[in-house]
Protein backbone atom coordinates (compact mmCIF):
# COMPACT_ATOMS: atom_id res chain seq x y z
CA UNK A 1 0.00 0.00 0.00
CA UNK A 2 1.24 3.01 -0.93
CA UNK A 3 1.22 5.95 1.40
CA UNK A 4 2.04 10.09 0.99
CA UNK A 5 3.40 11.91 3.69
CA UNK A 6 3.10 15.50 2.98
CA UNK A 7 5.91 17.44 5.60
CA UNK A 8 8.68 20.41 4.88
CA UNK A 9 10.95 19.00 7.44
CA UNK A 10 12.86 16.76 6.14
CA UNK A 11 13.79 14.93 9.97
CA UNK A 12 10.22 14.11 10.40
CA UNK A 13 9.34 12.80 6.91
CA UNK A 14 12.29 10.54 6.89
CA UNK A 15 11.25 9.21 10.63
CA UNK A 16 7.82 9.03 8.57
CA UNK A 17 9.35 7.03 5.99
CA UNK A 18 11.32 4.65 7.52
CA UNK A 19 9.32 3.56 10.22
CA UNK A 20 6.51 3.01 8.20
CA UNK A 21 8.15 1.51 4.99
CA UNK A 22 9.44 -0.85 8.15
CA UNK A 23 5.94 -1.90 8.57
CA UNK A 24 5.20 -2.86 4.99
CA UNK A 25 3.88 0.54 3.93
CA UNK A 26 5.64 1.73 0.61
CA UNK A 27 6.47 6.04 1.21
CA UNK A 28 6.27 8.94 -1.06
CA UNK A 29 8.02 12.21 0.39
CA UNK A 30 5.80 15.21 -0.95
CA UNK A 31 7.89 18.70 0.46
CA UNK A 32 5.26 20.85 -0.23
CA UNK A 33 1.47 21.64 -0.82
CA UNK A 34 1.34 22.31 -4.71
CA UNK A 35 3.13 19.25 -5.50
CA UNK A 36 0.91 17.32 -3.12
CA UNK A 37 -2.22 18.75 -4.47
CA UNK A 38 -1.13 17.04 -7.83
CA UNK A 39 0.17 13.71 -6.15
CA UNK A 40 -2.67 12.62 -4.25
CA UNK A 41 -4.85 12.54 -7.17
CA UNK A 42 -2.90 9.59 -8.12
CA UNK A 43 -4.98 6.80 -7.95
CA UNK A 44 -2.76 4.14 -6.36
CA UNK A 45 -2.54 6.66 -3.28
CA UNK A 46 -4.29 4.84 -0.26
CA UNK A 47 -3.70 7.40 2.41
CA UNK A 48 -1.74 11.26 3.15
CA UNK A 49 -0.08 11.85 6.30
CA UNK A 50 -0.73 15.36 5.84
CA UNK A 51 1.35 18.49 7.76
CA UNK A 52 -0.15 21.85 8.35
CA UNK A 53 3.01 24.10 8.60
CA UNK A 54 3.78 23.82 4.56
CA UNK A 55 5.71 26.23 3.01
CA UNK A 56 3.75 27.71 0.35
CA UNK A 57 0.36 26.37 1.22
CA UNK A 58 -1.66 25.85 4.57
CA UNK A 59 -1.99 22.28 4.89
CA UNK A 60 -5.51 22.85 5.90
CA UNK A 61 -5.84 24.88 1.95
CA UNK A 62 -4.79 21.12 0.60
CA UNK A 63 -7.20 19.54 2.34
CA UNK A 64 -9.79 21.72 1.43
CA UNK A 65 -8.61 21.36 -2.55
CA UNK A 66 -8.43 17.51 -2.59
CA UNK A 67 -11.58 17.33 -1.03
CA UNK A 68 -13.22 20.13 -3.83
CA UNK A 69 -11.51 17.96 -6.65
CA UNK A 70 -13.65 14.39 -5.23
CA UNK A 71 -10.58 13.18 -3.99
CA UNK A 72 -11.91 10.72 -1.57
CA UNK A 73 -8.46 9.15 0.17
CA UNK A 74 -7.77 8.77 3.80
CA UNK A 75 -6.28 11.94 5.15
CA UNK A 76 -4.46 11.42 8.33
CA UNK A 77 -3.45 15.33 9.67
CA UNK A 78 -0.77 15.83 11.48
CA UNK A 79 0.19 19.09 12.98
CA UNK A 80 1.27 21.08 15.90
CA UNK A 81 -1.51 22.81 16.48
CA UNK A 82 -3.31 20.16 18.38
CA UNK A 83 -6.08 22.59 20.17
CA UNK A 84 -9.49 21.37 19.83
CA UNK A 85 -10.59 24.15 17.57
CA UNK A 86 -7.97 22.96 15.18
CA UNK A 87 -8.94 19.64 15.10
CA UNK A 88 -12.40 20.10 14.68
CA UNK A 89 -11.59 22.10 11.33
CA UNK A 90 -9.63 19.81 9.83
CA UNK A 91 -12.11 17.15 10.72
CA UNK A 92 -14.71 19.17 8.83
CA UNK A 93 -13.19 20.02 6.02
CA UNK A 94 -12.52 16.30 5.52
CA UNK A 95 -9.78 15.23 7.80
CA UNK A 96 -10.35 11.44 8.29
CA UNK A 97 -8.57 12.07 11.72
CA UNK A 98 -5.93 14.14 13.22
CA UNK A 99 -2.90 13.70 14.91
CA UNK A 100 -1.32 16.46 17.03
CA UNK A 101 2.39 16.80 17.43
CA UNK A 102 4.48 15.57 19.00
CA UNK A 103 3.23 12.08 18.57
CA UNK A 104 3.81 8.33 18.81
CA UNK A 105 5.29 6.30 16.16
CA UNK A 106 2.98 3.33 17.47
CA UNK A 107 -0.30 5.53 17.73
CA UNK A 108 0.37 7.06 14.27
CA UNK A 109 0.81 3.43 12.74
CA UNK A 110 -2.13 1.83 14.50
CA UNK A 111 -4.03 5.27 12.85
CA UNK A 112 -2.60 4.89 9.82
CA UNK A 113 -4.50 1.16 9.61
CA UNK A 114 -7.47 2.00 11.43
CA UNK A 115 -7.53 4.61 8.61
CA UNK A 116 -7.18 1.63 5.84
CA UNK A 117 -9.71 -0.25 7.60
CA UNK A 118 -12.26 -1.60 4.67
CA UNK A 119 -15.02 -0.57 6.86
CA UNK A 120 -13.41 2.83 7.00
CA UNK A 121 -13.36 3.14 3.18
CA UNK A 122 -16.68 1.41 2.63
CA UNK A 123 -18.48 4.15 4.46
CA UNK A 124 -16.22 7.09 1.87
CA UNK A 125 -18.02 5.33 -0.59
CA UNK A 126 -14.73 3.67 -2.36
CA UNK A 127 -13.10 0.48 -1.46
CA UNK A 128 -15.82 -1.86 -0.74
CA UNK A 129 -18.01 -3.23 -3.97
CA UNK A 130 -21.35 -4.29 -3.76
CA UNK A 131 -21.18 -8.10 -5.05
CA UNK A 132 -18.42 -8.74 -1.82
CA UNK A 133 -21.07 -7.95 0.55
CA UNK A 134 -23.94 -10.33 -1.37
CA UNK A 135 -23.67 -14.24 0.21
CA UNK A 136 -24.16 -16.48 -2.98
CA UNK A 137 -26.84 -17.52 -3.86
CA UNK A 138 -28.67 -14.77 -1.90
CA UNK A 139 -31.45 -13.22 -4.15
CA1 LIG B 1 5.87 21.74 8.86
Amino acid sequence: MKLIVVEDEERVASFLEKGLRAHGYSVEWVPNGQDALQRVMDPGISLVILDLGLPDLDGLDVLEGMRQRGSTVPVLVLSARGRVDDRVKGLNLGADDYLAKPFAFEELLARVRANLRPRAAASRGHGLRRQHLRRPGAA
